[in-house]
């Protein structure tokens, strides 16, 4: 008897939460595996093999991301907090921390064709 797992999106499969990719993972894992669905004609095999082959570098780079996002701005020590708080107030390192985050979820994602034509 087989075990029968539901493929999963958002948080339940990224848990990029606290890096600022939560929204974006969550969106991105709706698209990709409703799309490889509909180009595979229904069979979640081949579409659930494709959409893990084709997201899990993208999700393991948000997760990394996401911890060092979670040790930064939640962090252990008052000094920690202190040193957030300098960073953040100052424009030109809120604006590398951005683009470093940019860089961290780049993902190149399939076109899929419209739905109709499919049928
Ligand atoms: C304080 C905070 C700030 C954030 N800021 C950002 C940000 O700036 N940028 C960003 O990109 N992301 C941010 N995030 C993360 C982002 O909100 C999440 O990553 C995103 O909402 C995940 O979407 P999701 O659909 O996977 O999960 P959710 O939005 O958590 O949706 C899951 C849904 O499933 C429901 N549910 C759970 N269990 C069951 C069940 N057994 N039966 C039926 N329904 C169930 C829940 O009620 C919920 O409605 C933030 C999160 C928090 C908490």
């Amino acid at each position: 008897m087989g075990v029968h797992l539901p493929a999963q999106g958002g948080d339940a499969a990224c848990g990029a939460t606290i890096g600022g990719m939560g929204t974006g993972t969550a969106v991105v894992a709706a698209y990709v595996p409703a799309g490889e669905l509909a180009r595979a004609g229904g069979d979640h095999r081949t579409a659930f093999a494709r959409y893990e082959w084709l997201l899990r570098p993208f999700a393991q780079r948000c997760q990394k991301g996401g911890d060092r996002t979670g040790r930064f701005f939640a962090p252990r020590w008052a000094i920690g907090a202190r040193t957030r708080d300098a960073m953040l107030r100052r424009p030109a390192l809120l604006a590398l921390m951005l683009r470093a985050g940019e860089q961290v979820a780049g993902v190149d994602l399939p076109t899929y064709p419209p739905a109709a034509a499919l049928d």
